[in-house]
């Protein structure tokens, strides 16, 4: 029999930990709080490869991409998986020299395999798009809440599961002893590993962690005349759901008091939607939600340096959906196997 392994948060990080860890024959133990404005479960679930001001190919794109690809199609979880929605993305130009740029651009080897280079303005009648645009294939959304519901299901059917929907504060967890007292129960364990996500900020365990919260909101808007079957991005993007309505985001802030929706976030983001589309609109819903990111844009790995059976996963700032599946899986390799983790995620570099 595998190893007991307790992980501490059950978001996008700690549940396909969770995933990679069963199926290679573990015991675990998952304690989530279920908090309902956590990352994963706010999170408009895109996956793309293309991104930022400049159009930018994403680090690791390709095996980022190949590894997602591999995970939500696996065998013991498709069937329990509804939430994968394979679906272009449509970035309009924002100026002529946007236009020019993308034209050399396009035919490059390492972006002709993932672009489409619209030349003309496309559904002009509903978008603004004087100058054209790209088509990003190879991405689409996952219905993040949906997904976690799905895997919880699955790992409900595991016999060396167990899971406990409850907040864990840290003075219950015993280093020395190696176990966890929860109300009534003692929770031994060989290994733990923390994916709070942005409250790993505040773990003592893991002191002075470069995590900043970074606080996004989203909105559901219905737009019955804009009829769009793929993603648009521009400044903002629109995630197309059933019956005319879509999932907007999403804003980005370091600063803030309350965790709350506001009014400041909702202009913000209609703003930049009444320059992308040109039909009118309704906001139904409005949410927000806290990302753990870091300041190099990549997640953070880690053991810690005096007690070897405590790990560390988290970080995954605006990229979870593209993260998790390959780095939950470089993390159970080296909970399992002691397998070196990459420097470039590795909580050592940062010294
Ligand atoms: C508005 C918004 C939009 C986003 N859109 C996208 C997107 O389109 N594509 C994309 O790839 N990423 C997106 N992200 C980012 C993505 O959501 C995060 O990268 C990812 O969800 C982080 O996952 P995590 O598991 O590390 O953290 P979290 O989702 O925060 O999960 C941590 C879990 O740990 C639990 N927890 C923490 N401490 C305790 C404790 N002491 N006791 C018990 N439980 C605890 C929490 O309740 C939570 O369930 C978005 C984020 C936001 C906020």
């Amino acid at each position: 029999m595998g190893r007991q392994i307790v992980i501490l948060g059950g978001g996008i990080a700690g549940s396909l930990l969770a995933f990679n860890l069963l199926t290679a024959g573990q015991q675990v133990t998952l304690i989530d709080d279920v908090a309902p404005n956590s990352a994963s479960r706010v999170a408009a679930g895109l996956f793309n490869v293309i991104t930022g001001r400049f159009g930018t190919k994403t680090w690791m794109a390709d095996e980022l991409l190949q590894k997602l690809k591999i995970f939500y199609s696996h065998p013991t979880l498709s069937p329990y998986l509804q939430a994968m929605h394979y679906q272009k993305i449509y970035r309009p130009f924002k100026e002529i020299a946007e236009y020019n740029k993308w034209t050399g651009k396009a035919k490059q080897a390492d972006y002709a395999p993932l672009v489409n280079f619209r030349e003309q303005p496309y559904r002009e009648d509903v978008l603004h798009n004087p100058y054209g645009g790209i088509e990003i294939l190879p991405c689409g959304w996952i219905d993040t809440g949906a997904l976690l519901g799905d895997m919880l299901r699955w790992f409900q059917t595991q016999p060396h599961f167990r899971y406990y929907p409850r907040s864990l504060t840290y003075d219950q967890i015993d280093l020395h002893k190696k176990a966890i007292s929860l109300e009534d129960t003692r929770l031994p364990f060989d290994n733990v590993v923390f994916c709070e996500g942005h409250r790993a900020s505040n773990n003592p365990f893991f002191p002075s962690l470069p995590i900043i919260p970074n606080k996004g909101e989203l909105l559901k808007i219905e737009a019955p005349d804009l009829r769009l079957d793929f993603v648009l991005s521009r400044k903002i993007y629109l995630i197309p759901l059933a019956d005319h309505q879509y999932v907007m985001g999403s804003t980005y802030k370091k600063d803030f008091s309350s965790i709350s929706p506001t009014s400041e976030a909702r202009d913000e983001l209609t703003f930049h939607l009444e320059k992308a589309i040109k039909v009118s609109y309704r906001v139904l819903d409005q949410w927000a939600g806290i990302r753990p990111t870091t300041p190099d844009r990549r997640p953070i790995l880690g053991t810690h340096p005096q007690h070897d059976f405590v790990h560390l996963l988290t970080g995954f700032g605006t990229k979870g959906l593209l993260y998790g599946p390959h780095f939950s899986e470089v993390m159970a390799q080296h909970i399992i196997e002691r397998a070196p983790l990459p420097d470039t995620v590795s909580l050592m570099r940062f010294g």
